[in-house]
């Protein structure tokens, strides 16, 4: 499984349609400051369904939304779709190729698709929960992260490691049931 495009339309700085291909292994973004490097991580995040207006480094959800520049009009729409090679069967669907989209409008609705088919978020978090990708994993290490883990205590450190491994929510469900 790996991912083999993103493609970005009224996404923060992306006004116009944008799709960047990835191929198997390592992917690097280059680019001056500002130009939107870190909105394509954003993006990323955006599209599996991240909820927290902070963590897409935005005071509110719709600051997602291209804003508008001098010479062009804000827009009223923010999508991104993400395209992800399933030919090895990692994600328990019968497609090859497996396309997740996220839509937000100005007016507050959302809507997520599945293959072009209109789905809800727990429908994409179901497909991808054993698959390493989506919410609560540490997927995505951003700028400053890596010295957070660097200087976190002893027991924090070990919550990434856990969560990494996968362990940690077999631990919160056994404390879950313990507390029963
Ligand atoms: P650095 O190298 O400094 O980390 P970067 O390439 O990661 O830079 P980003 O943070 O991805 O840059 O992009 C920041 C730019 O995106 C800013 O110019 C900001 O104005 C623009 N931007 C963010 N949100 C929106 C939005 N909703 N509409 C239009 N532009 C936006
Ligand atoms: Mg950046």
């Amino acid at each position: 499984m790996h991912l083999k495009s993103l493609t970005l339309k009224g996404f923060k700085s992306f006004a116009t349609a944008t799709t960047l291909k990835l191929e198997p292994g390592v992917t690097c973004v280059v680019g001056p400051n500002g130009s939107g490097k870190s909105n394509v991580v954003d993006a990323i995040a955006w599209v599996l369904g991240e909820q927290g207006a902070k963590a897409l480094r935005g005071g509110k959800m719709d600051d997602v939304i291209f804003a508008g520049t001098s010479g062009r009009a804000p827009l009223g729409r923010a999508e991104v779709t993400l395209t992800i090679d399933n030919s090895d069967g990692a994600l328990p669907i019968d497609y090859t190729e497996v396309s997740i989209t996220r839509r937000l409008f100005r007016t507050g609705d959302g809507e997520y698709e599945i293959n072009g088919d209109r789905c809800r978020l727990l429908d994409i978090q179901e497909l991808l929960s054993d698959s390493g990708i989506g919410r609560e994993m540490h997927v995505i290490v951003g700028q400053g992260q890596l010295d957070q883990v660097l200087h976190a205590k002893p027991e924090d450190r070990r919550g990434f490691i856990e969560e990494a491994a996968g362990v940690l929510k077999h631990r919160k469900r056994k404390e879950k049931a313990l507390r029963k």
